[in-house]
């Protein structure tokens, strides 16, 4: 005989009686239970059962499946008592109750239809087929939170489905349907575990609006979740606010200036580097001694890969000059070679590289390669600065 599935009836019992219908090692049977088993997007409720912790539930079209934490002392024939743990169902009774309500008002406001829930441990999502902006969610969160103020009654029926008329969206099903009514707001058929009056549900936030193909995912919170995810919220909000030395509500003003001033700042950082790199190289260059092939032959380190790129330009125009700068990170080599130098950079690089690998390339003037690690740099250094044979 199929599990008497108690939390049809009453979501609110949490402690029942039944018998032991089949025990298979961790996994047990009843003729009856409270249990919610994981259905419909809903999570699965958690409690002891005969003593024992029940870590999972599941279920088939006939039965309900108790997984427990460990191998259970009774065997089938016995009567157990079995008490869901409530905080934890609750919260569920909450976001589920709190998805009809935000569904109910997106399909009546927006004629936007939930295509498909979501249930996560911290927070839940649903997905609507319509465009949703930010200003049209917060009216939807605020329509929401007046319902729940007016504490509407929330009641289960059963009904044929042939019989069952103004359902938010028509069931497939045949037969008898459970039918969860929010007085005036909605009519759906759920197999869920709904609060008796939508006062219960409490806050609804709704957060993240996502564009996801084309759907809009619709993040949302109820009951203690929304007011712990908006204390989080507050707190990250404060340290940031505080790290500023600034208020919360100048927050976003704030950051939006300091981006702007830090672009500023990088580009003339950029401006002085490439002009800083051009004396340098300019000095480096004056200090060389020429080369028996009348090339003055430079080495030297940068301290990033923009600096490196800012000297080999620089020493690509100079007279008769071959430039060999590295940095560590990433290890890279870059060769410049003035246009009367006779080196071609880019095939000189790649004879230099010879075993010790590495990825990169470049033109006759200017070449640049990372290579796996600082070792090699030096060896790489010393092959291009050598003049060649004669
Ligand atoms: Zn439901």
């Amino acid at each position: 005989m199929a599990t008497d599935r108690l939390y049809y009836t009453d979501s609110y019992l949490t402690e029942f009686t039944a018998r032991v219908t089949a025990v298979n090692g961790v996994q047990v049977q009843l003729d009856r239970t409270a249990f919610y088993p994981t259905s419909g997007g809903q999570q699965f409720d958690t409690g002891r059962l005969g003593g024992t912790q029940v870590v999972d539930v599941t279920q088939d079209d006939e039965n309900v499946t108790h997984v427990l934490a460990e191998a259970p002392t009774f065997g089938a024939g016995a009567n157990v008592t079995g008490v869901v743990d409530w905080r934890r169902r609750f919260d569920h009774m909450q976001q589920h109750t709190g998805q009809h309500l935000l569904s109910a008002i997106l399909h009546d406001t927006l004629d936007a239809p939930t295509v498909s829930v979501h249930f996560g441990d911290a927070s839940c999502t649903l997905d609507v087929g319509a465009a949703l902006s930010r200003e049209a969610a917060a009216r939807i969160e605020a329509r929401a939170n007046e319902i729940i103020v007016g504490n509407r009654p929330v009641a289960v029926s059963f009904e044929d489905a042939a019989a069952a008329s103004s359902l938010r969206k028509a069931s497939a099903r045949s037969g008898t349907l459970r039918i969860v009514t929010i007085d005036g707001v909605d009519r759906s058929a759920c197999g869920g575990t709904h609060v008796r009056a939508t006062g219960e549900i409490g806050p609804v936030l709704v957060r993240r609006i996502e564009r996801y193909k084309n759907l809009t995912r619709v993040e949302f919170l109820c009951g203690s979740r929304a007011v712990a995810r908006a204390r989080a919220d507050y707190d990250a909000l404060a340290r940031m606010a505080a790290s500023l030395t600034t208020g919360i509500d100048e927050l976003p003003g704030l950051v939006s200036a300091n981006a702007e001033s830090v672009r500023s700042l990088q580009s003339e950082c950029r401006k002085l580097m490439e002009s800083l790199a051009t004396y340098r190289v300019r000095e480096l260059h004056h200090a060389a001694q020429q080369g028996a092939d009348g090339i003055r032959r430079v080495a030297a380190p940068a301290a990033s890969p923009g600096e490196l790129r800012a000297l080999g330009h620089s020493a690509s125009i100079l007279e008769r000059m071959v430039f060999v700068g590295t940095c560590s990170v990433p290890p890279t080599v870059l060769l410049a070679a003035s246009a009367d130098s006779g080196v071609n950079a880019g095939a000189a690089l790649k004879a230099a590289l010879g075993a010790y690998g590495g990825r990169g390339g470049g033109n006759e003037r200017l070449a640049q390669c990372t290579v796996p690690d600082t070792t090699a740099l030096a060896a790489i250094v010393a092959n291009l600065m050598r003049p060649p044979a004669r």
